[in-house]
């Protein structure tokens, strides 16, 4: 069976057909602009290629109740163009297939759950620090969704006792994505976390920031496995102060053997896919 598969990010459209057992077998990539521009190239790759079902992993926020009437519309995203663009039932009207979506973040934890850094485990979240934080996660096969999608990067963290900084969310000014995600390393220290490199205070901050989001992210959905990726998670130096602040901070309370020094580094980790990950999670919704 031929299945679809897009990768809907902020900056490109990446369509690939695939098929049951998970193998891509051609993609394409296409510039993610207005919707009327970039959509009819969407529906130009995927027309003849007889596929059976379409999986998306989107940018958001995106509606994903599948009772409510606008399930799979994008809803108040900063690309003005996409505010409520119907992208499941425009892609269902042109190609005439099911489109299962989910968010970006939940993909990629399917993904890492299937093929990735995870699969040994059932219950796991992935964590993206870039432009923005976001996190998703698969329990038991399935990825976590309900009223709408999990918004865990905007959860509230307490001040680091040196920071002053206001905070970056238009949202919530303080919250875990306004104080730790990429533009808030930036506007709290001047320059782009990649030419902060070598200070350490940085990154200590930094580390003290994600691993409050990773305390209360275990403490609500017990993962299995944590995986973090997005650029500022480059910075590679951030893994150990993390599992140290994290084992800090839990101080105990939550027994596992994963969270504990000798095996916290195979418990909070890199992403083990790379290039195809999201289209490849994106398939993984497909096949279910
Ligand atoms: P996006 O979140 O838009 O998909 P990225 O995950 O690449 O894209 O995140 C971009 C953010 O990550 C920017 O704020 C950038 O400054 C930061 N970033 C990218 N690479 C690095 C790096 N090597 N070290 C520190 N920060 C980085
Ligand atoms: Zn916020």
């Amino acid at each position: 069976m031929k299945l679809g598969a897009i990768e809907a990010g902020g900056t490109k459209f990446v369509c690939a057909v695939g098929n049951d057992q998970g193998e891509i077998l051609g993609k394409v990539v296409i510039p993610t602009e207005a919707p009327s521009i970039t959509m009819p190239k969407v529906y130009e790759f995927f027309k003849s290629k007889g596929i059976e079902r379409m999986g998306i992993g989107s940018f958001g926020p995106i509606d994903l109740n599948e009772n409510g009437g606008s399930y799979g519309t994008i809803q108040k995203t900063p690309k003005i163009d996409w505010v409520d663009f119907p992208l499941a039932d425009e892609i269902k009207k042109h190609l005439n297939v099911p489109v299962i979506v989910d968010t970006d973040v939940n993909v990629a934890a399917l993904s890492e759950s299937r093929w990735g850094n995870a699969t040994d485990v059932d219950t796991c979240l992935y964590i993206t620090v870039g432009t923005g934080i976001g996190a998703g996660a698969v329990v038991n096969g399935a990825t976590v969704k309900g009223l709408s999608h999990p918004e865990m990067g905007h959860i509230g963290v307490r001040r680091h006792k040196e920071d002053s900084f206001e905070g970056k969310c238009p949202y919530h000014k303080d919250c875990l994505e306004g104080m730790a995600a990429g533009p808030a390393i930036e506007a709290r220290w001047g320059k782009a976390g990649v030419e902060l490199a070598d200070d350490p205070q940085v990154w200590d901050m930094e580390a003290y920031y994600l691993a409050q989001g990773l305390v209360n992210y275990i403490y609500v959905l017990s993962p299995e496995r944590i995986i973090m990726g997005g650029g500022v998670m480059q910075q590679e130096q951030l893994f150990g102060r993390i599992r140290e602040y994290v084992i800090e901070m839990l101080n105990g309370y939550v027994s596992s053997p994963r969270l504990t020094a000798d095996n916290i580094d195979e418990y909070i980790v890199p992403p083990g896919l790379t290039n195809e990950a999201g289209v490849k999670g994106a398939l993984g919704l497909a096949m279910d």
